[in-house]
């Protein structure tokens, strides 16, 4: 280990926080096993040898999107063509339903900005679900679409959550972050909240009681710095207004995207992605490997770097399968128990709270 390595290894140790140059000085590190080593010992402290997973059923309202942000797959026009469709509040209550026997614990609600479906229909999607199943947990909406329905409702985001909680709403997904750099964002996906709106709806989200995850797309037009300032971000607002739960690292994708030229993150990239995230956010206790986008296999290798959880069971994801991700759309509760097992881990199934089901 080099001497600028050491230092960094012994500020884990010691519990002091790492600065921009320390994440920088990481990324351009050759030394991946150790970086992995200090990362896997701080994951061992904030959950031992327990890796979490949970049981949900996936719901994507619609694919049309006013957005189109150049990076995704999944938005479509609504007259064009990639099979645009919207379901009605029945129907996305059908398909909830559907997994009601599977055991599922959450409800995972996502979609992209329609353009004429009104902020009462979301509401009215929550509502069925959360009256016929009180008991499962409705996780929804990501912040780009919070704000969106402020815009399209005439109402504050404190409001449009206020009203989403009302209706049932238990918690946020951390989606649409992409990375806190606005020249980028205007680049890619200029119709969308920029990164101060992002921030400010999961403060608001944290002050009303509402947990939200977050995350990073990475592995497009982004730097090294740009990754190390979103994760100090994140920290920051932790800090100040703590709610999130998890952070997840979400590789870019390519396929079927207008950034299809860029081809993907490599694994060594995604590992060390990992490792950097569990090594700076020292104030977010569950680091994701989301094996949707990572695959299995990458994802079990990241149990060894850091990420002390694997999401969910999943059961038909649509969005990041649109960009080409070669995974199944969903496994079932067996077979993630034994890909936990396998990297010998403890397998444990939580609420999305983070409340113990089982440990296996
Ligand atoms: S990332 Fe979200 S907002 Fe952007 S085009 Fe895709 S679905 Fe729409």
């Amino acid at each position: 280990m080099d001497k600028r390595l050491q230092e960094i290894e012994e500020k884990v140790k010691q519990r002091i926080r790492l600065g921009k140059e320390d994440g920088v000085y990481l990324y351009h590190s050759d030394d991946l096993l150790a970086i992995g080593a200090l990362a896997r010992a701080k994951k061992i402290e904030a959950s031992q040898r327990y890796v979490y997973f949970n049981v949900n059923r996936h719901i994507n309202l619609t694919n049309i999107c006013v957005s189109r942000c150049k990076f995704c797959a999944f938005g479509v026009d609504e007259n064009g063509t990639g099979g645009p469709y919207v379901m009605s509040p029945e129907e996305a209550f059908t398909f909830g339903a559907e997994a009601v026997d599977y055991g599922i614990t959450e409800f995972h609600v996502v979609s992209a900005l329609h353009p004429s479906k009104p902020f009462d229909y979301y509401v009215e999607v929550v509502k069925r679900l959360h009256e016929a199943y009180p008991q499962i947990h409705i996780q929804g909406f990501t912040a780009v679409e919070i704000f969106y329905f402020a815009q399209i409702s005439g109402l504050s985001v404190r409001e449009v959550l206020s009203t989403l909680k009302e209706a049932g709403l238990g918690s946020m997904p951390g989606g649409g972050a992409e990375v806190f750099n606005d020249d980028i964002r205007r680049e890619l996906c200029p119709r969308k909240a920029m990164s101060d709106d992002w921030l400010q709806v999961h403060q608001t989200a944290h002050e009303l009681g509402i947990k939200t995850n977050c995350t990073m797309l990475y592995g497009h037009v982004e730097s090294i710095e740009d990754r190390i300032h979103h994760l100090m971000r994140l920290r920051e607002l932790q800090d100040t207004a703590p709610g999130f739960q998890s952070f997840i690292p979400l590789p870019f994708l390519p396929d079927n995207t207008r950034l299809s030229h860029l081809g993907r993150t490599s694994a060594l990239d995604d590992l060390k992605t990992m490792a950097i995230s569990r090594l700076m956010l020292d104030n977010i206790d569950h680091i994701k490997a989301f094996w949707i986008m990572l695959g299995i296999p990458l994802a079990q290798i990241a149990l060894e770097f850091g990420a002390d959880d694997l999401d969910g069971t999943v059961i038909e994801e649509r969005i990041m399968h649109s960009a080409g991700a070669s995974t199944e759309k969903g496994i079932d509760k067996q077979a993630i128990i034994e890909l936990i097992r396998e990297s010998g881990y403890t397998p444990v199934e939580r609420d999305t709270l983070y409340n113990v089901i089982e440990i296996f």
